[in-house]
């Protein structure tokens, strides 16, 4: 750790942004010592009564409905939670001043005794994190699984006792203030554009995507996807990784964790074995394509961690994927109907539509967030039959696709559901993939793809009590 990342109980830290990870960094600091003061931009009106309880539990200084200056500067920190643009005029004001800025991984980077393993990407860390978690499980570890899903890394460090291997999902956000931070095993997936109208270019993403392999050395391994051309050459990871051991994944035979149609092959040289070990997926719940990417990774983590090829295929066999990832909700008339209500941005949508062989009916739109439609035109050419547009992005995906397949617009979900039916002959699927955020119509992913599925059972009331009646 660097000396400006120390936290001593003498000094006054400022956190920059409550929330579940600010009120895990409130929580932590006070169990330092620490005199903790919170800036957050949000009324106090606006505060949830467990947060106003926080605050009055730890005797917090809180300030509200925006940072000021004064309130921020006069301190010996800040920690700043994910999410919050680190270009804020106050902290720009307290870099002048040389107060340090810290996000959670810089708070947490020396402090955590047991070994890391860290995932990030575009796309298919949820999947990852939660697999190599079960992976550890199933091999007997007792394993802490958080980061950007489910519980903060701050969180863990107040009550450890009982982790064997911390396992954690990180966004761009995070890595981008992560300081010091150095995990044992890190895993860049993949990287695909997302979160630009907060990074504002593809290299700072990028760049804070690559930050989870800056500070690794001796004994430190990097699991790379060697598929995807950005992870490969924009951000030359497998030159500049200091790693000692940097292992890939992907399609060619030259990685060490083969994508095969069915199965995961893994080159031989793990623990004794002097020869490749399969790992069969189809009767998993890892069969589909996005999903072999994704067991490639994790299988490669969990036996590079020491896992048995035994516990990891038992591991493989009772895993359940997360919702709202490629998750098939019915059939109806012989027609497919699948969420992928996750798949917000360009990339995820693409990896989606590369796994179909008959063309797909796309429910496609949302909130856009300054993305860049235009990567979707061959696919869209390749393997979508017709378009259904949702939400405010619709007209602007008119604009780049519609001269490519023909499209139509739905003002509801419901309404999606029942053209993208129409649209579609027996065998076909429809697809929801938005490739936008779902802000525009929804609370959040989960309540679009659950407002999906329930409109498709809906439909599948209908048509079947059609047929009976
Ligand atoms: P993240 O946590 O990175 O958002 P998730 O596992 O939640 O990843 O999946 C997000 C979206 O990306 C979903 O639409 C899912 O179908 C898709 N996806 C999952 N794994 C991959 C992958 N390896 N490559 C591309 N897309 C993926």
């Amino acid at each position: 750790m660097r000396a400006e990342e120390r936290i001593d109980a003498d000094m006054r830290v400022v956190v920059l942004g409550l929330g579940k990870s600010g009120s895990a960094a409130v929580r932590y600091l006070s169990a330092q010592g620490v005199k903790v003061g919170v800036s957050e931009y949000r009324e106090q009106g606006q505060l949830s009564s467990e947060e106003l309880a926080l605050i009055t539990e730890h005797s917090v200084e809180l300030e509200t409905g925006g940072h000021s200056e004064q309130f921020c500067t006069d301190t010996d920190c800040i920690v700043v939670s994910p999410g919050v643009p680190l270009d804020l005029p106050v902290l720009v004001a307290a870099r002048q001043q040389g107060i340090p800025i810290l996000g959670e991984l810089a708070l947490a980077a020396d402090e955590i005794r047991v070994p890391v393993i860290a995932v990030t990407g575009s796309n298919g860390k949820t999947t990852v994190t939660g697999l190599i978690g079960h992976l550890l499980q199933a091999a007997g570890k007792t394993v802490f699984v958080g980061g950007n899903i489910g519980t903060p890394i701050l969180e863990y460090l107040i009550n450890p006792e009982g982790f064997e291997v911390v396992v954690l999902e990180l966004s761009s956000f995070q890595l981008e203030s992560a300081g010091s931070f150095r995990p044992d095993m890190a895993l860049l997936l993949n990287l695909s554009p997302d979160h630009l109208d907060w990074h504002g270019t593809m290299e700072r993403y990028v760049g804070a995507k690559r930050k989870i392999f800056a500070h690794q050395g001796k004994g430190d391994t990097a699991i790379i996807g060697a598929d995807d051309p950005l992870v490969m050459v924009k951000s030359k990871t497998t030159e500049e990784t200091t790693a000692e051991t940097v292992l890939t994944f992907g399609t060619e035979p030259g990685c060490r964790s083969i994508i095969k149609s069915a199965s995961i092959q893994l080159r031989p040289g793990f623990g004794d074995n002097s020869t490749s070990e399969k790992y069969p997926l189809s009767a998993t719940g890892l069969a589909s394509r996005v999903n072999r990417y994704n067991a490639a990774a994790a299988v490669l983590a969990a036996r590079s961690f020491g896992c048995s090829q035994r516990d990891i295929q038992a591991g493989l066999a009772d895993f359940q994927p997360p919702l709202h990832r490629m998750t098939p909700v019915a059939e109806i008339n012989g027609v497919f109907f699948v969420n992928d209500s996750k798949a917000t941005n360009v990339g995820a949508v693409l990896a989606a539509l590369a796994g179909f062989d008959n063309r797909v009916i796309l429910i496609v739109g949302g909130r856009d967030k300054g993305s860049d439609f235009a990567p979707l035109v061959p696919v869209v050419q390749r393997h979508v039959k017709e378009l259904v547009l949702i939400g405010e992005a619709g007209s602007t995906l008119a604009r780049v696709l519609g001269d490519v397949v023909t499209h139509r617009f739905a003002d509801s979900m419901e309404n999606a559901v029942q053209q993208g039916f129409e649209a579609a002959d027996a065998g076909e699927t429809v697809l929801l993939a938005p490739a936008c955020a779902s802000f525009d119509m929804f609370k959040n992913y989960e309540q679009r793809g659950d407002v999906f599925t329930q409109c498709v059972l809906d439909l599948q009331s209908r048509v079947e009590g059609d047929r009976c009646g």
